[in-house]
C-alpha cells in the first residue's frame, strides 16, 4: 500500500514533465510505466524539428532528474489495472507489476546475461530492425538500467544465471500487486502507431523495403542499429527514397478521418537527416498537404526544398514490389492532372498515431469521456 499526491500513469515525456513539475512544488509522485524503461517514444527519437535538437539530449537529463528525485517513485514493467475513488474522492488503484526475472538491487547491468544468451528474437525497440537476445538491457540509455528476461521466449536453459555474477537472475519471481491512493491522477499514456498492416495497397509488413517512419527514425539516430541508412530487404544503401504522407490519418477508410499532426514535419525533418547521412540520395515526398502550422515550420519545409527534397502533391493509390525489391509507386500528380508511377528503393510510410486503447476502462464505475476519435475528452 502506497499513499501519493499524484500519480501519473505513463512515463513519458509527458510523464516526466508533469511529475518533475509537481515533485518540485514538493508533491509525493508515482509514475507507472509499462514498459521496461521511462523515456516513452520520445528517447527513441534522433532530432526534434523544426530545430533539430538532439531528442535523447533533451529527454535524457528530465529520466535521471526523475529517476533520482526524492518525491517521485517509478514503477516500471507496472500497468494500472484498476482506479474507483471513494466517498471523498480519493483514488484507489491497483497496479501490477510484471517480474523482470532479475533481482534489481542486485543487478549491475554489465549485459554478461546478454551475451552468454543463445536465443534472438526481434528487438521491439529498434522496431524489429534487428535481433535482440532473451536476457536483454532493454537500450542503451534505458533507466532503469538492469536487465529482464522475456519469459515468453526463453527456453530455461540457465546460461544466463552461469554468466551472471552477482547472481542476479532469479526465475521464481512472481507479479506483485501494489495498493495506491492518490489526490489526482494523471493520464500520460501517450499514442500508438497506426498499423501500416490496415493499408493494405501500400504493402506495409509485406514489402521488405517498405518501412514506417519509426524505423527510419532508428537508422537516423545515434544508437541505430546499422550506423548508416540500409534498406532491410537486401542491406543495400538506398538511392531514392520515397515518403508517402498521410498513411493512416485523414482517411475514413481506415478508420482514421482526422490530421495526426506531427508526420508532415517528422517526414520533413527525417528527409533532411537522410541527406546529412546519404547525400547523393533523391527523397521525394508524397503529399496531399504539408501542415506546416507552427512557429518555424514553414522555414523548416522551405529549407528541405532548399536541400533539394522533392515535394510531389499527389495521392499515393498503390504500391507494387519488384523483383529487385524496388518499389514502384502508382500516384495521382495533382500538377499534370496524370496518374504517374516511379521507382524507389526504400519506401517510407509516414504512419499516423492513434490514441492508447482502452485506458479508460481501468476507471469503475464511472469512466472519463472519449471524443469521436477516442482521445479524452
Ligand atoms: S542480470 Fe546479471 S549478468 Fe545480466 S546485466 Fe544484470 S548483473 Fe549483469
Ligand atoms: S535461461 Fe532464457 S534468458 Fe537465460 S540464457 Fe537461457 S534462453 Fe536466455
Amino acid at each position: 500500500m502506497k499513499e501519493v499526491d499524484v500519480l501519473v500513469i505513463g512515463g513519458g515525456i509527458a510523464g516526466i514533465e508533469s511529475a518533475l513539475n509537481l515533485a518540485n512544488t514538493g508533491l509525493q509522485v508515482l509514475i507507472v510505466e509499462k514498459d521496461l524503461s521511462i523515456g516513452g517514444r520520445m528517447i527513441h527519437l534522433s532530432k526534434v524539428f523544426p530545430t533539430l535538437d538532439c531528442a535523447a539530449c533533451i529527454t535524457t537529463p528530465k529520466v535521471s532528474e526523475a529517476a533520482r528525485h526524492p518525491n517521485i517513485t517509478i514503477l516500471t514493467n507496472s500497468r494500472v489495472m484498476h482506479v474507483s475513488q471513494d466517498e471523498n474522492k480519493l483514488f484507489l488503484a491497483r497496479v501490477e507489476q510484471k517480474p523482470r526475472y532479475v533481482i534489481s538491487a542486485l543487478c549491475t547491468g554489465c549485459q554478461d546475461c546478454e551475451s552468454a544468451c543463445p536465443v534472438v528474437v526481434n528487438d521491439e525497440y529498434q522496431y524489429d530492425l534487428v535481433g535482440r537476445k532473451v536476457a536483454f538491457i532493454p537500450f542503451s540509455i534505458a533507466s532503469p538500467r538492469i536487465a529482464a528476461i522475456d519469459i515468453d521466449h526463453c527456453i530455461l536453459c540457465g546460461a544466463c544465471e552461469k554468466a551472471c555474477g552477482p547472481g542476479a537472475i532469479d526465475f521464481t519471481q512472481e507479479p506483485e500487486q501494489v495498493m495506491i491512493t492518490a489526490k489526482s491522477i494523471i493520464m500520460a499514456t501517450g499514442f500508438k502507431l497506426f498499423d501500416p498492416n490496415n493499408i493494405a495497397r501500400y504493402g506495409g509488413g509485406r514489402f521488405k523495403n517498405v518501412v514506417t517512419s519509426m524505423q527510419m527514425e532508428r537508422q537516423l539516430v545515434p544508437t541505430r542499429p546499422f550506423n548508416t541508412v540500409l534498406r532491410p530487404g537486401d542491406g543495400k544503401m538506398p538511392d531514392r527514397i520515397a515518403y508517402v504522407l498521410c498513411a493512416g490519418s485523414r482517411d475514413a477508410t481506415v478508420g482514421n478521418p482526422i490530421c495526426s499532426q506531427i508526420c508532415c514535419m517528422y517526414s520533413i525533418k527525417q528527409a533532411q537527416l537522410i541527406l546529412g547521412a546519404l547525400p547523393m540520395a533523391d527523397v521525394t515526398v508524397y503529399f496531399l498537404h504539408v501542415r506546416a502550422f507552427g512557429k518555424g515550420f514553414e522555414e523548416f519545409y522551405q529549407q528541405a526544398k532548399m536541400m533539394d527534397v522533392s515535394f510531389i502533391k499527389g495521392k499515393v493509390g498503390r504500391i507494387r514490389e519488384q523483383e529487385n525489391g524496388d518499389l514502384l509507386i502508382r500516384y495521382e500528380d495533382i500538377a499534370s492532372g496524370h496518374v504517374k508511377e516511379a521507382s524507389h528503393d526504400l519506401v517510407v510510410l509516414s504512419v499516423g498515431i492513434l490514441p492508447t486503447s482502452g485506458t479508460e476502462q481501468i476507471f469503475e464505475p464511472e469512466q472519463p469521456e472519449l471524443d469521436p476519435f477516442r482521445f479524452f475528452r
